[in-house]
């Protein structure tokens, strides 16, 4: 049976080795992070001095939406699994004059146990190797080398610019990847109301403010604030500067009087592609080479890249026959 390594352990990579092992390739994945998800990152709080140390909050993506009727039938079976839940259709509004409005829109889907383990969930049975970082692709006559190793197929989905400093042979989008920073902050106690989560429209400080509590489904005082891009450029190489105006927006936005308990900054140097292709994803015109993420298939969104990577693994198997 023919082999395929599949670099990147978020959840195009996890998409991509599931549909080549279904067609009949044996892929393995290697992820560099010693967990796998990516930017569906869940991070556990310790040493927080709270009553909350163990529990996890997503700093990552704040939730998905589903369209496409494959990806919905995947989500159902782990909605049966209790992996996955219905989060929330309406979000809050605050523009410049304060509170505007609830904004309806799509089922969003969260998880109990946080965005990591619906990705966890999905790599069952794969070969997953982590901490497993790949130094180089490149095309070796009819094979494809990862770190000077022949293989039949290799699939890159990580994020174009670390794609770049692995291989020469993939095309290249250049789409700006814009940072973000996210802010947890541990409350003493709900002050804030009835509020799942709020778009912070026109402000110079934050764009979203998330209820880990009301995502994850435990009610725990715990938001998640994600920066204005400016700002989280101006602070990416010392994320931990911004929490101060991270605190006070926060503050401001939602009127809590109290400052929280325990606060920490994650930055997100790659956090969203502002331009992305509409093809699924790239394969190689002569070898087995290929690419997904979220920068294709319309991205950038959790839907996007687990649509592009299983597209990248059906037409790799397609042309390992
Ligand atoms: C702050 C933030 C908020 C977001 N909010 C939302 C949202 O609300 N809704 C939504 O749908 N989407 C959201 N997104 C986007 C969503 O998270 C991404 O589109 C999606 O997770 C991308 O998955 P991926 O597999 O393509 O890439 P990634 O998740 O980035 O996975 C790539 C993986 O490759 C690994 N890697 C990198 N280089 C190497 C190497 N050389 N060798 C081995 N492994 C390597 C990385 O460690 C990583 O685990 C958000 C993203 C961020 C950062």
């Amino acid at each position: 049976m023919p082999d395929a390594t599949v670099i990147g352990g978020g959840i195009s990579g996890i998409a991509c080795a599931t549909s080549l092992a279904e067609a009949g390739a044996v892929p393995q994945v290697r992820e560099r992070g010693h967990r796998l998800a990516g930017r569906m990152a869940s991070r556990t709080l310790r040493g927080t001095g709270t009553a909350h140390d163990g529990r996890v909050a997503d700093i990552g993506a704040s939730y998905f939406t589903v369209r496409d009727p494959d990806f919905r039938a995947v989500i159902d079976t782990l909605m049966a699994d209790g992996v996955v839940r219905e989060w929330t259709t309406s979000f809050h509004v605050h523009g410049p004059e304060g509170m505007a409005g609830i904004a309806s829109g799509p089922m969003r889907y969260a998880a109990p146990g946080g965005l990591r383990s619906v990705v966890e969930a999905m790599a069952t049975g794969l070969d997953v190797r982590l901490e497993d970082e790949v130094a180089q692709v490149e095309v070796g006559g009819a094979r494809v080398l990862v770190d000077g190793v022949g293989v039949d197929a290799a699939a890159v989905c990580i994020p174009e610019p670390q794609a770049r400093r692995i291989t020469q042979d993939v095309p290249v989008i250049r789409s700006t990847w814009e940072p973000i920073i996210a802010v947890t902050l541990v409350f003493a106690d709900r002050t804030w109301g009835d509020i799942d989560g709020v778009f912070v429209n026109d402000d110079p400080v934050l764009t979203w403010i998330a209820d880990d509590g009301r995502r994850r489904g435990d009610e725990a005082p715990v938001l998640v604030a994600h920066m204005h891009p400016v700002l989280s450029t101006r602070h990416v190489d010392a994320p931990a500067e911004a929490i101060p105006a991270a605190v006070a927006a926060v503050q401001r936005v939602l009127g809590i009087p109290t400052y929280p308990e325990w606060v920490d900054a994650h930055r997100w140097t790659y956090a969203k592609p502002l331009v992305a292709a509409e093809d699924p994803c790239w394969v190689h015109p002569e070898v087995a080479l290929g690419v997904a993420g979220d920068a294709w298939a319309g991205g950038p969104r959790v839907e996007a890249a687990w649509l592009s990577g299983r597209q990248l693994g059906k037409e790799l198997a397609g042309r390992l026959g």
